[in-house]
């Protein structure tokens, strides 16, 4: 019971799939390596092996929009671990590491988390309120693992994949694609971001495609606390008949996700 009432609570607070958090009122941290005096990042070292960090989002007993019961016939959660498990593929078979925030089984315990931020040196705010014990593996857990994965290997850029929903029209369909203008990435995160768009608007014409140049205030909180350029994908909305049949397409979603591979490796080679 205490978990559905958390549950609820949540769906509540972010009725959309929008549920990353992206409002957060706190003030613009400090990031490592944004000062020019810094050591080079890893990334930019010579001989890095191209690395990206992919995260599915939800999980855990955060499931995101839709459901078994709905059209979808799934939870939100249970589709991106499936486009991100294609994406990994594709990726390795271009000789690009991938990293994943979780498998979709298990997560790093927040102590763990903590740990390794205090043995990689990764900046964190042990007072937000999104980070505790809470079994869903909260936005800004992710990102601080995101992190703590580019402290030790070097990753050149993260991306969140999701599905939407909109409780409040069922024609609002097509992707979104956001990525935060406003951290020290923002330059090398908005070359991906339109090298993503051109490349979907070519493969999809006529899908609509809302762009957002996110300010820090209503970034995501996986796109803007990042040491790495990052966006946050979300593949359509479920709520739209059109996007609900295309979702539903394993086909589709695994073609959708080749396109988005192919055109980050562009960008990385
Ligand atoms: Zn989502």
């Amino acid at each position: 019971m205490k978990k559905l009432c958390f549950l609820l609570i949540l769906s509540l607070l972010f009725p959309l799939c929008a549920c990353t958090g992206a409002k957060q009122p706190e003030d613009k941290p400090a990031i490592a390596h944004s000062d020019p005096t810094d050591p080079p990042l890893l990334r930019d070292m010579p001989g890095h092996i191209p690395t990206v960090v992919l995260d599915a989002g939800h999980g855990f007993a955060d499931v995101g929009c839709a459901g078994p019961d709905t059209l979808l016939g799934a939870w939100e959660y249970q589709l991106t671990i499936d486009m991100v498990r294609t994406l990994k593929a594709c990726f390795e078979r271009r000789g690009v590491r991938v990293l994943l925030t979780h498998d979709g089984e298990h997560f790093p315990s927040t102590q763990e988390l903590s740990d390794l931020c205090d043995q990689y040196g990764v900046e964190y705010d042990a007072q937000k309120d999104q980070w505790e014990d809470n079994e869903i593996f909260s936005p800004y857990e992710r990102v601080l693992y995101m992190n703590c994965l580019d402290a030790q290997y070097g990753v050149n850029y993260a991306l969140s994949v999701h599905v939407n929903s909109n409780a409040d029209s069922d024609r609002l369909n097509g992707f979104d694609l956001d990525y935060c203008k406003e951290n020290p990435w923002s330059e090398e995160s908005a070359v991906f971001a339109y090298a993503l768009k051109e490349a979907l608007e070519a493969a999809y014409p006529g899908r609509s495609l809302w762009f957002y140049e996110d300010s820090w205030e209503d970034a995501f909180v996986v796109t803007k606390y990042n040491s790495m350029p990052a966006a946050l994908l979300e593949t359509g909305y479920y709520t739209n008949p059109e996007d609900l049949a295309l979702l539903r397409d394993k086909n589709w979603r695994d073609a959708l996700m080749e396109r988005v591979c192919d055109t980050i490796c562009e960008v990385l080679s």
